[in-house]
């Protein structure tokens, strides 16, 4: 069974793409199978695993509204494989924005996407879904064919607040529609430990959540390489495999990879 975990933060701009792009090459990297789902309308995790969003003949929107398979929409950049970092990879664009209108109108309108997934499940080992900035239908739909939820926050003074909605709507998940969803882990990301109230934040994260193994050991620095690889298509771990930046998602996903042994 595929370890289905969703990037997800209802606020913008916390590195959710970038943490699941990165964490897809890596994992890859380490032999894994991965499959990387988009689900967010912005397709920023599309275009930097190299897929151009503008000419997708099928994407995760068909998927939501079953008319397409997950191995019928999903593309490769071979690029990737050639690096030894591949995933295959569900694509958006803005046609998804829609999809939560259209969404109303079906049944079972929060487990289309855990329906479409089960068909593929043998074929990965992690199947990574990056989610939009919000608790929508579709961050929804994520989550309620995930076995675990990753959550990139800075290390900032506001870093908690809006933690406990997302927690509230992962009990509610888990409660109510999707008893399979079990784990959660922060992330800490674009860390700068120059800086006295990051660090400050950091050891507040590890006091409150790291007993309860709810925090990653590996934190993501800040680093340039990383803002700049999705320019040329392709995740940080390959752009710059020697960077800082690739070097910590590597770690990342060597965490998951033993936290997350096949089972
Ligand atoms: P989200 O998906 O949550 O909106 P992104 O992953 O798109 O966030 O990240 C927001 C911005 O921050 C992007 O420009 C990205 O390149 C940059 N960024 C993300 N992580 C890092 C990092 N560790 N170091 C430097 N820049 C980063
Ligand atoms: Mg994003």
């Amino acid at each position: 069974m595929a370890w289905n975990l969703c990037v997800a933060n209802q606020k913008g701009g916390v590195g959710k793409t970038t943490t699941t792009v990165n964490l897809a090459a890596g994992l890859a990297k380490l032999g894994r199978r991965v499959l990387m789902v988009d689900l967010d309308p912005q397709g920023n995790a599309t275009m930097g695993s190299g897929i151009d969003k503008r000419t997708l003949p099928l994407s995760v929107y068909h998927v939501l509204l079953g008319t397409a398979t997950i191995e019928e929409a999903r593309v490769r950049n071979a690029r990737l494989f050639d690096a030894g970092c591949g995933y295959d990879v569900v694509a958006a664009n803005r046609e998804l924005s829609g999809a939560e209108v259209e969404l109303v109108e079906l049944e079972r309108r929060e487990s289309r996407l855990r329906e479409a997934l089960a068909l593929v499940d043998d074929a990965y080992d992690f199947i990574l879904v990056d989610c939009p900035p919000s608790l929508s239908m579709l961050t929804l739909n994520a989550l309620c064919c995930a076995r675990g939820v990753v959550v990139p926050m800075q290390c900032e003074y506001f870093a908690l607040e809006g933690l406990a909605d997302l927690v509230n709507t992962i009990r509610q998940v888990h409660a109510n529609l999707h008893r399979g969803l079990q784990h959660i882990g922060l992330l800490r990301i674009m860390f700068d430990p120059r800086v006295t109230l990051q660090q400050q934040v950091s050891q507040e994260l590890e006091a409150r959540y790291q007993d309860k193994g709810q925090l990653f050991q590996t934190i993501i620095p800040r680093n340039v390489r990383l803002a700049e690889a999705p320019s040329y298509g392709l995740p940080g771990v390959v752009f710059d495999p020697s960077s800082k930046g690739a070097r910590a998602f590597c770690a990342f996903a060597q965490e998951l990879a033993d936290r997350f042994a096949t089972a």
